[in-house]
């Protein structure tokens, strides 16, 4: 059974929900960060879910976090704790183990980091059209799903709910946030997704592009990662064994709902339920890239947190 919707029968007050996620207030500090096995696809949610995906893409999470620290040491994240406060009814917290942790409140700053390391979907309509990648001239004769000679960052704002974001320029990101934290945000961002994409190139799955949020601890004025990382849901996966230069890449994971989507005529439209087959070669996309980004099963890791 997926899990579509949290429920903390008002132990805890709810303070947003997203498209996947249900964020609660735990006191003056900390969040609990819940998410559900919803899944969107050509950015409109499915009826039914993807079973187990919430805790993938929570442990994928955790396992980043935990690998990231000990390549870049200066770099902070909201992680806290898997475990769940104590005021939690014990039949609630069985259910939200594993796919929810505890973070550090913070001020999210309103942009949505993007790296790119190879050149496809917006950024390859854009070069074809005029050479240029969020208006900056890029290197000539690339092709589709090409490896730029350097990542690059490509910031855009976060909309709201229903709305598209929208790409900027790196002085317009400095305008929104202010230039000292800009500048963080943009060499923290690099600096993860390259030491991601080397992770995930050596286990087979290229990383090709991904999206980070990032918040400010007003304390101690630092920039802080948030939200989930490198998740098939942040990122866009490709299998290494199946690329192939100039034309575009089947998702890691996606592939199957999206191929039946459109197959269906259901593109974009809203409140539609996922057969059976879709639900479950999902599920084993999800769970494929979780075994192969950490090493271990998710039932095993699962184990390790009881
Ligand atoms: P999507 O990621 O699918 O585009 P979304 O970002 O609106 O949608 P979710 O991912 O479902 O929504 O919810 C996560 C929300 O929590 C985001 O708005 C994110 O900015 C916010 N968030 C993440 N970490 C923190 C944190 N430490 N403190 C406060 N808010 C956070
Ligand atoms: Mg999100």
């Amino acid at each position: 059974m997926a899990f579509i919707k949290s429920d903390l029968g008002g132990v805890l007050p709810l303070l947003a929900s997203g498209k996947v996620r249900e964020l609660y207030d735990v006191d003056s500090k900390c969040l609990l960060f819940v998410t559900t096995d919803r899944i969107s696809a050509f950015d409109v949610i499915m009826k039914n879910g993807v079973p187990e995906k919430g805790l993938v893409l929570t442990l994928m999470t955790v396992h980043w976090f935990q690998y990231l620290q000990k390549q870049i040491p200066d770099l902070k994240t909201h992680f806290i704790s898997l475990d769940l406060p104590p005021t939690i009814p014990k039949d609630v917290a069985a259910q939200l183990k594993g796919r929810s942790m505890l973070v550090r409140k913070l001020k999210v700053f309103p942009l949505e980091a993007i790296v790119r390391g190879y050149i496809t979907g917006s950024a390859w309509s854009s070069y074809k059209t005029t050479g240029e990648v969020n208006g900056k001239k890029m290197t000539e004769g690339l092709q589709e799903s090409q490896e730029f000679p350097e990542p690059i960052y490509t910031p855009s704002t976060k909309a709201e709910l229903g709305r598209h974001d929208e790409n900027i320029s790196t002085e317009q990101a400095a305008h929104i946030v202010g230039e000292k934290y800009a500048k963080r945000i943009e060499e923290l961002s690099l600096r993860i997704y390259k030491a991601a994409r080397d992770y995930a190139k050596e286990k087979g799955i290229i990383i090709a592009d991904t999206k980070f949020e990032f918040g400010l601890d007003e304390e101690t004025d630092e920039v802080v990662l948030v939200d989930e990382v490198l998740t098939p849901d942040s990122s866009r996966f490709w299998s290494k064994s199946a690329y192939k230069l100039g034309q575009s890449q089947e998702s890691f994971d996606k592939q199957p709902l999206r191929d039946w989507l459109t197959d269906n005529g259901l593109k974009n439209k809203q409140g539609v339920e996922m057969p059976e087959d879709v639900v479950e070669a999902t599920h084993v996309r999800y769970l494929d890239a979780f075994k192969i980004l950490t090493g271990r099963s998710l039932q095993e890791t699962l184990q390790d947190l009881k």
